[in-house]
């Protein structure tokens, strides 16, 4: 029995280093990733529920869309690239649950500016061009 232990125990070991080796340089799990997962897997499951053919059909195209790409970016090597996604998504969520300021987009050097919400129309003076533009918080 201690034999079949060990040949397990050397077995396991094996298909770890196999994968490290495998995932090595690949960029791997990041949060973007995990909501690729969950989303596509919500598409999947809510379309189990839909009887209309087309809508049925689109679920299953965002299902397998969206578990593609998270595939996709876990292997890929282009590490810098998914970071950067990664980066991008993080800073888009941080702004959907900022509900005290509103971000918007300078229309001359595209510097994100933050403002204070609910304060009408105000001029928002970009901080980084000085470009003036007037928007709704
Ligand atoms: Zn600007």
């Amino acid at each position: 029995m201690g034999n079949m232990g060990n040949w397990f125990r050397q077995l396991g070991n094996g298909i770890k280093a196999g994968f490290f080796r495998f995932m090595d340089g690949r960029y791997g799990g990041d949060k973007l990733n995990i909501t690729l997962v969950w989303v596509s897997f919500a598409a999947y499951i809510i379309s189990l529920f839909i009887p209309v053919a087309l809508v049925k059909l689109c679920l299953l195209v965002v299902y397998y869309s969206l578990l593609g790409w998270a595939i996709f970016r876990f292997l890929s090597r282009n590490t810098y690239k998914r970071y950067e996604e990664n980066r991008k998504y993080l800073r888009f969520m941080d702004r959907l649950k900022d509900k005290e300021h509103r971000y918007f987009d300078c229309p001359r050097c595209h510097q994100p500016v933050r403002v204070p919400r609910g304060k009408g129309k105000i001029a928002i003076t970009c901080p980084k061009c000085k470009e003036k533009f007037i928007k709704k918080t």
